[in-house]
């Protein structure tokens, strides 16, 4: 709800690289009623972390996939993911080298996501205030429907949020000690990007 999926599109607009979202990996694999999908369905709705055993298979299968350039929006989401990450990438000797937190208030996320809708299949997103699709229910590229998120509602959302100050935000520290974090703060879109288009420009000249 801070909008990574929103960061991530703009970001592949001015830079040649792929976006992993482990969040629209697990929409895709729910959709298509993949066994991995359909072990992760109930959790996902609810605002729950889907099990490290799950998503690390998913993301290393994805990482195969990619080549040069990628970035991962919503992996990991706790220390053993972390961990995990490390390893597939010390296999390949690609060591991670930025990670980027969006600090958004929570109140901002709450209003947001109620206003959400996503198209599943590419994982396009858009606000009914902010973003609104050009045909209402459809997507703009596609034209396929448009679906609001199970776990885009008030008690999922306080759910999602305990989870993320519990088990995501001490990846802050793990991160931080490491020297390859930045955050950028503000209440929309429009004023973080910036600030993280700068920081790219800057960092990977
Ligand atoms: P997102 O689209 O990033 O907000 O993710 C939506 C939901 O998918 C989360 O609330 C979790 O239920 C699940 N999810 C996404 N990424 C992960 C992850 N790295 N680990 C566990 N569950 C995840």
């Amino acid at each position: 709800g801070a909008g990574k999926g929103t960061q991530s599109g703009r970001i592949r607009g001015f830079y040649d690289i792929a976006t992993i979202s482990s969040g629209d990996v697990l929409r895709r694999n729910i959709a298509e009623q993949t066994a991995a999908g359909l072990k992760a369905k109930e959790a996902v709705a609810r605002g729950e972390l889907v099990s490290d055993a799950i998503i690390v298979e998913l993301i290393r299968n994805e990482l195969t996939t990619v080549s040069a350039n990628w970035m991962l929006d919503g992996f990991p989401r706790n220390l053993v993911q972390a961990q995990a990450l490390d390893h597939m990438l010390a296999e390949t000797d690609q060591p991670l080298n930025s990670v980027i937190n969006l600090a958004v208030p929570e109140d901002v996320i709450l209003q947001r996501i109620v206003e959400r809708y996503v198209h599943v299949p590419s994982g396009r997103v858009y606000n009914l205030t902010y973003n609104p699709p050009k045909v209402p229910g459809r997507d703009d590229v596609t034209g396929e429907p448009l679906e609001h998120r199970p776990d885009d509602n008030p008690e999922s959302f306080k759910r999602r949020l305990d989870q993320y100050h519990e088990l995501t935000e001490p990846l802050l520290e793990y991160y931080g000690k490491r020297g390859i974090l930045s955050s950028f703060a503000g209440a929309t879109s429009d004023i973080i990007f910036p600030q993280i288009k700068a920081f790219l420009d800057e960092r990977f000249e």
